[in-house]
């Protein structure tokens, strides 16, 4: 594979440092830029916590793609941004990487369309961890047996949105192959406003935050005098990088919005 140069926007992020140093790190990659909400003008080498790099620090987007030619944004940033650095992305000719969460149904179709009039591949994964892709997909596998399910994810307390955009897409997934069906008790009800969870067509999402947490997901299936458990923990921000490396790979060579790694994972 060529040299790919790279953006990454949110730096100074617990994902976006653990993205610049893989990019730094891979041979066929090079770092050229990074978008920061602050610190414009200044190198990354200048940003505390961070790798000697002497790559340039903007605010930015759209004037860090005129100045300097790229591939791949790797965005990794807040759910308030995610689409419009898509769209400057796009507007610019470079392919979006991004795992920054947060996208409606809308926000992908729309987007979607912008790929493909542009000819310019996109990929959007709520989750870069290549287990919990696993983890979604046996999950799939197991709800056509066992419909009764309830998804519990966890993560630091820092985290802006909930659920998180891999229970969502777990339970999407789920959707595919059961039945809408409400569950527990038909005439169940809550003393305490939220108790039994978000509702996905009848499947319930429980979100904890917590200090000490990065990203942990179970989804519990129950049956006639059984349950089943899967479950996946990502135990520090470099368990993401492997699916972010493979997501850049793969863009190169797409003219459509791909939404979740499972769908580049065989
Ligand atoms: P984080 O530690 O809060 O980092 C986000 C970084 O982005 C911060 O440094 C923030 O700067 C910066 N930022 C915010 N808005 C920006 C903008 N407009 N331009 C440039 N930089 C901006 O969050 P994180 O844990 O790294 O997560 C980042 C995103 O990835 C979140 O949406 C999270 O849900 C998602 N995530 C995805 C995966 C996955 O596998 N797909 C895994 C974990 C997290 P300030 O602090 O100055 O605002």
């Amino acid at each position: 594979m060529n040299n790919v140069k790279i953006v990454v926007a949110g730096p100074r992020g617990n994902m976006g440092k653990e993205a610049v140093k893989m990019v730094a790190a891979t041979d066929h990659f090079t770092l050229v830029a990074v978008i920061d909400s602050k610190n414009d003008g200044k190198l990354v080498a200048d940003l505390p916590d961070m790798p000697a790099l002497q790559v340039p620090v903007y605010t930015d987007m759209g004037r860090c793609f005129s100045e300097h030619d790229a591939d791949v944004l790797i965005d990794l940033t807040a759910p308030a941004f995610g689409r419009k650095h898509m769209e400057t992305a796009f507007a610019h000719g470079v392919r979006p990487v991004v795992g920054t969460t947060g996208f409606s149904d809308a926000d992908i179709k729309e987007l979607r369309h912008t790929s493909e009039e542009k000819q310019l591949g996109a990929i959007i994964a709520p989750n870069f961890a290549i287990g919990a892709i696993l983890m979604m997909k046996f999950s799939q596998m197991a709800a056509k047996y066992l419909p009764d399910v309830e998804i519990i994810e966890r993560h630091h307390d820092r985290k802006l949105d909930a659920p998180s955009g891999t229970a969502i897409k777990t339970a999407q997934l789920i959707s595919e192959v059961r039945e809408a069906k409400q569950q527990g008790h038909p005439e169940e009800k809550e003393e305490l406003a939220g108790a039994r969870g978000a509702d996905f067509e009848g499947m319930k999402i429980h979100s904890v935050r917590l200090p000490g947490l990065v990203a942990h997901q179970e989804v519990i299936f129950g049956g006639e005098g059984q349950t089943l458990t899967i479950r996946h923990d990502s135990m520090n921000r470099a368990s993401f990088m492997p699916g972010v490396r493979l997501a850049v790979e793969t863009v190169l060579g797409i003219d459509t919005l791909v939404y979740g790694l499972e769908n580049i994972i065989e």
